[in-house]
């Protein structure tokens, strides 16, 4: 019987770990956490699509209507700008304990064995396979090794370079999160938006969100950049000023790190496959980072056993990276060439941005949908963004911002071009090298950018206490 075994519970291990044990295989899920301690104490939304492409049923009460967000600047009476959705599309609103009990108890009736409270520390390679990992129990071996261990996986930040699978992640390629639950100010009525999304202000970058849930509210500070404790409670005292909604704090804190890059150019190696938080399949905001990894689950799972040799080699375990990609990893790619602009744009910019209208209540709903925006920008996105920059009158800048956006669209729709599905060693690895290359080049840019735009902003802020 083939042995495999799972870096991590996350969540697309899990449901690979039940396919592949019932469809015979030996499987084993290592896990550091106990198991009372998976997920986390919030609700979140997930795409009801994730759970069907992914076979995980659930139960019709946990279906609700997508809500619109509204995105609106802090400290801003600018109106916001409304996401409109349809009628027909639904979400899985789900406590994260409960998603896991979801996970894990169809993969043990299938035989799936757990070690939990055990450590994985390093992989062990020989040669150009990945053989099994080191745990803080000893090491373990196996033909199969599913990386599922999160962001900063400690399998695929060790690997060799020889394999071409980047380590770890850049700068401007996450957000650090924090995440509470506040009571409702007693007497205080809803806000105009039950979910509104903000940037954060600068000299940072990145979201807030407010959310009212019943006697709660949902509150969400996530930077690009490093944040302290201090700047934390000093944004969510601003946050406090346009939703007295939030009373007193109940629960919550940091949590993991989001990735918000395009995903991993090579998700596979001799033995080895990566998935979820690991390969960085996450598209912020859209429900996706569960949903994204539940479906890859799928997808490895059925790769894994038309292997009929059993080798899962590079070359075997290709259809997984292709059809990853074909289905879901180049619409994320666009999403983080678009997201890659996020630190460039000032504030400034983005008061233009919520006053001149150039921003419809579809084109939100287009980002919010599965595969609404994906599918615009693989089709005529370079078009949409470059009609968007003729609306756009005497705001050079943000002119600027979006022709860049548009070109690289371009640009990374060029670089798929060169991704073949039938394997080829040479190529598969020219490939990962020029996405890499690509991905590196605009970031670099942007990083740069942010650079100057923070210091302009740390700049005037001396001026006025001067
Ligand atoms: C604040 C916040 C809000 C979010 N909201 C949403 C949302 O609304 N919808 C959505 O779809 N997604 C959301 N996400 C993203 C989502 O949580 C992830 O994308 C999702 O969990 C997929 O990641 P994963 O299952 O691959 O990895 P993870 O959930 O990170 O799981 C990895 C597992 O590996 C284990 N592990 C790590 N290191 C080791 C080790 N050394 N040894 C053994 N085990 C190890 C961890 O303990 C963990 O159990 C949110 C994330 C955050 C932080």
């Amino acid at each position: 019987m083939k042995k495999i075994i799972i870096a991590g519970a996350g969540h697309g291990g899990l449901v690979a770990a039940k396919l592949l044990a019932q469809a015979g295989f030996d499987v084993t899920v290592y896990e550091k956490k106990a198991r009372e301690d998976l997920g986390y104490d919030q609700y979140d939304s997930v795409h009801l699509d994730g759970f069907e492409k992914a076979g995980v049923p659930v139960p019709e009460k946990y279906r609700v209507h997508r809500t619109g967000l509204a995105f609106r600047l802090p400290g801003s009476d600018l109106p916001a700008l409304r996401q409109g959705v349809k009628d027909d599309t639904f979400n899985v609103e789900i406590d994260r304990r409960a998603l896991y009990d979801w996970l894990l108890t169809p993969a043990a009736q299938m035989g799936v064995h757990f070690e939990f409270g055990c450590e994985i520390l390093s992989p062990i390679v020989l040669g150009s396979r990945v053989a099994g990992f080191e745990t803080d129990r000893g090491p373990v071996y196996a033909d199969l090794v599913i990386d599922a261990a999160g962001i900063y996986s400690p399998i695929r930040s060790q690997l060799p370079e020889s394999l071409g699978i980047q380590n770890m992640p850049r700068k401007y390629e996450l957000l650090h999160p924090y995440r509470a639950y506040f009571a409702r100010t007693p007497g205080v009525p809803d806000p105009e938006n039950v979910y509104s999304v903000m940037p954060l202000p600068s000299p940072f970058c990145g979201i807030m969100w407010a959310i009212m849930k019943g006697d709660e509210v949902d509150v969400l500070i996530a930077s690009m950049e490093e944040i302290s404790d201090r700047q934390i409670e000093e944004k969510l005292e601003l946050l406090k000023k346009d939703f007295p909604q939030i009373g007193e704090f109940k629960r919550g804190g940091r949590l993991p790190d989001i990735p918000t890059r395009q995903p991993l150019s090579m998700l596979v190696a001799d033995g080895y496959a990566a998935i979820g938080d690991a390969a960085f399949m996450t598209v912020p905001l859209k429900g996706s980072g569960v949903g994204h990894s539940m479906r890859a689950g799928k997808m490895l799972a059925e790769t894994v056993i038309a292997d009929k040799n059993g080798f899962y080699t590079r070359e075997t375990l290709w259809s997984y990276q292709a059809k990853f990609f074909d289905d879901i990893g180049f619409g994320s790619a666009l999403m983080a060439v678009l997201g890659n602009e996020m630190p460039c744009i000032d504030a400034e910019s983005l008061e233009y941005v919520f006053s001149s209208g150039i921003v419809s209540s579809e084109m939100l709903e287009q980002f919010g949908s599965e595969a609404g925006i994906t599918k615009i920008l693989m089709t005529t996105g370079v078009s949409q963004l470059t009609d968007m920059t003729k609306k756009i009158v005497g705001h050079m800048s943000l002119r600027r911002t979006l022709l860049r956006g548009a070109r690289n669209i371009g640009r990374c729709k060029l670089v798929e071009r060169g991704f073949k599905n039938k394997y080829d060693a040479r190529m598969a690895l020219r490939w990962a090298e020029s996405y890499d290359r690509f991905f590196a080049s605009i970031r670099t840019f942007s990083a740069g950018q942010a650079e100057k735009i923070r210091t302009a902003v740390a700049d005037s802020a001396i001026a006025e206490e001067e």
